[in-house]
């Protein structure tokens, strides 16, 4: 934050629409003739899975699972739970995980492992954002936008205690 109270840009909104045409191009290539579910991880991922579906050149089913992993602020709790499961059917079905970053990777991995008990024909994970230096479970991102460093970013769908979701950049705020 600067003395404006506003939280300073790392990520312009110019780079993130570059980003996401970029790995809307690569979804619709290798999916191309296919019919993804393409399921987002809520609450953040809600600006970033409206932006990629409208880039995409192939038809999607979309639908959300809302996994709960902080508490209050900006420290994980490390235990993931499922606060909204998933309605649709996911048995035989190409599955597309949209999440806007992966940090420590327990949210990521919990899901994936709760989906291949589903049956899915495959599991494809898509994040806007990576933070590579505070991962603790071992996630291979098939679809990443950007590398950021570790410090707390928010804006374009994520937040830090509620606050700042509707950002069109992603900002820094510090302790
Ligand atoms: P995980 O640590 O990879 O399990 O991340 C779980 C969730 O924590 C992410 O999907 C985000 O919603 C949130 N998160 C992790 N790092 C940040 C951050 O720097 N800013 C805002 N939210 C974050
Ligand atoms: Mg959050």
């Amino acid at each position: 934050m600067d003395e404006t109270n506003q939280p300073e840009v790392l990520i312009s909104r110019e780079e993130i629409e570059k980003q996401v045409r970029r790995l809307a191009g690569e979804i619709s290539r290798d999916y191309h003739g296919k019919y993804p579910l393409m399921l987002g991880i809520l609450k953040g991922s809600f600006v970033f899975l409206s932006d990629l579906v409208r880039m995409l050149q192939i038809p999607v089913e979309i639908d959300f699972v809302r996994l709960s992993s902080y508490g209050a602020g900006k420290v994980s709790s490390g235990k993931v739970r499922t606060v909204q499961g998933l309605r649709s059917n996911v048995k035989d079905r190409d599955v597309i995980i949209v999440d806007d970053i992966v940090d420590t990777g327990l949210a990521t991995s919990y899901l994936i492992n709760r989906l291949h008990r589903k049956k899915p024909a495959s599991i494809r994970v898509c994040a806007l954002l990576d933070k590579p230096s505070r991962r603790k479970a071992d996630v291979h991102i098939d679809y990443r936008g950007i590398v950021v460093p570790d410090r707390f970013v928010v804006g374009y769908g994520l937040d830090c205690d509620e606050k700042f979701r509707d950002l069109p950049d992603i900002c820094v705020v510090e302790d």
